[in-house]
């Protein structure tokens, strides 16, 4: 029997007195002590967690209705603002720091009777593929603990693939969910921009930035999704749900219109990743769907364009950690100069520093047109792509990354080859279209995910049809 069954069901157990919270606390808790040699979790909230769960089934003893997803434990990024652990985000220099609220994602998970046990690991700041940049340690793949989980969500992701609860979230940046999904052979979801908020979750790039569910299965992944999703006032950028939400059956692929990025499946993919996107994509062509490949002729120019337009966004949202407001703060400073410099020169790692300077660089005002302007420029264009693309096919499909997990220490110590990972990925942060990686077979051992996109605020549609994408290839 799976070690977990689907999220809906465990609800239903607990709600009719069949499952308890608390042994769902201390199984969830059991387990990551029992694989803390993955590495996946920096810090549990184990106590905050146990009074939840003696709260909730209390509530439930009492003849109250509990929530939607009562007794659920879960899994935090450590980029998101929790009770019952710091925040880290994997950095030295929020080491120590206490949220003083919670991520609205967290307050709604909770308003439904969700649990959070524990928080993940992550690259410093979700700058990274791999959480070898977390300031910390590198979590291990669950499949080969020789290999990386991806990043920068690899903790969250290794930990679903754990089974050390049902779910986790993740900051998908530039990829940063579906990576670590494709790399761990789990579902891994970023919604449309917009649609959950991203208040209390430590920003990254504010432009690109989305949340969203690990999970072992779609339909657990969109049970999330309908949960967080929704306008929040604490974050202007957010949308409405969809009328309907996004708890979905699987679609038929029949008479799907289905676009086979053309720019995702040239030279660089590993051989096994190809045989595996392409045996997928012919069994979706064989389930009716109308299959047609497509170009959309500025993706080549995205990965590029991205490793300007983050950093830039990067080195302005960490101007805020400067030793006087958050975590570390150098203690011997002779002067209020001397404790911003040194702070951040102690306390930020060296791929934080790397983004804050390019980010400055292309910012500054004699390097500004030449390179953010005209990154801009190039981002309208990915954007204009997408939506043409969309003008013919209702999603597109491609592979998640071109290559499975990757050694730990293979491309450490190169941070080009490490962007390179985001080849597949960034182009969909940059137009703000929703995108999910769902497993598609194993090559050499290793999990392959595929790719499917869908146009702005189809995170319904995108959800069902992936649904029945998972019921042809599992
Ligand atoms: N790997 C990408 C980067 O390092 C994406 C990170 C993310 O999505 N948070 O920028």
């Amino acid at each position: 029997m799976a070690v977990w069954e689907p999220i809906d069901t465990i609800a239903a157990k607990v709600q009719s007195g069949e499952l308890k919270a608390v042994d769902l606390v201390e199984k969830s808790l059991g387990l990551i002590a029992g694989n803390e040699s993955f590495k996946a979790i920096v810090a549990t909230t184990a106590d905050r967690a146990r009074e939840r769960a003696k709260a909730i089934d209390a509530k439930i003893a009492a003849g109250e209705n509990a929530g939607r997803l009562a007794g659920v434990p879960f899994i935090a990024k450590d980029n998101f603002l929790v009770f019952g652990a710091d925040t880290t985000a994997a950095s030295n220099i929020l080491k120590g720091f206490a949220a003083p609220y919670q991520s609205t994602v967290i307050e709604k998970l909770e308003a439904e009777d969700a649990i959070c046990v524990a928080k993940a690991n992550l690259d410093a700041f979700a700058h990274g593929s791999s959480t070898e940049n977390s300031d910390f340690f590198t979590t291990k793949n669950p499949h080969d603990e020789t290999r990386v989980p991806g990043g920068s969500s690899g903790g969250s992701a290794a930990s679903v693939a754990l089974n050390l609860a049902p779910f986790a979230l993740g900051s998908d940046t530039g990829g940063s969910i579906r990576l670590p999904a494709s790399f761990t052979g789990t579902v891994g979801y970023k919604p449309t921009y917009g649609l959950v908020s991203r208040s209390g979750v430590v920003a990254m790039g504010s432009s690109l930035d989305s949340i969203g569910p690990l999970a072992s299965s779609v339909e657990d992944a969109a049970l999330i999704v309908d949960v967080t999703a929704g306008k929040d006032e604490l974050d202007s950028t957010t949308i409405d749900q969809d009328d309907q939400g996004y708890v979905v059956s699987a679609s038929s692929l029949a008479g799907k219109k289905i676009g086979v990025i053309k720019e995702y499946m040239g030279d660089g993919m590993q051989p096994g990743v190809r045989g595996c996107v392409e045996a997928a994509i012919e069994q979706i062509k064989q389930a009716g769907a109308e299959v047609q490949e497509l170009s959309l002729p500025s993706l080549p120019l995205a990965l590029a364009v991205y490793y300007i337009i983050c950093p830039a966004e990067v080195s302005s949202n960490l101007s805020r950690y400067d030793g006087q407001r958050y975590g570390f703060s150098y203690a011997d400073a002779k002067n209020l100069d001397e404790s911003y410099t040194k702070t951040r020169e102690i306390g930020f790692g060296k791929e934080a520093k790397r983004r804050i300077m390019m980010g400055t660089y292309v910012l500054s005002s004699g390097y500004y047109d030449a390179y953010y302007k005209k990154a801009q420029t190039v981002r309208t264009k990915i954007i204009n792509d997408f939506a043409k693309a969309f003008e013919s096919v209702d999603f597109l499909v491609g592979p998640t990354a071109p290559m499975t997990a990757f050694k730990i220490g293979e491309n450490a110590n190169d941070p080009l080859q490490m962007y390179l990972t985001d080849i597949m990925t960034v182009a969909v942060n940059m137009a703000g279209v929703p995108a999910i990686s769902i497993p598609c077979g194993t090559a050499e051992g290793l999990p392959v995910g595929l790719q499917l996109i869908a146009p702005q605020r189809a995170d319904r549609e995108l959800l069902s049809v992936a649904r029945a994408a998972e019921e042809l290839l599992t």
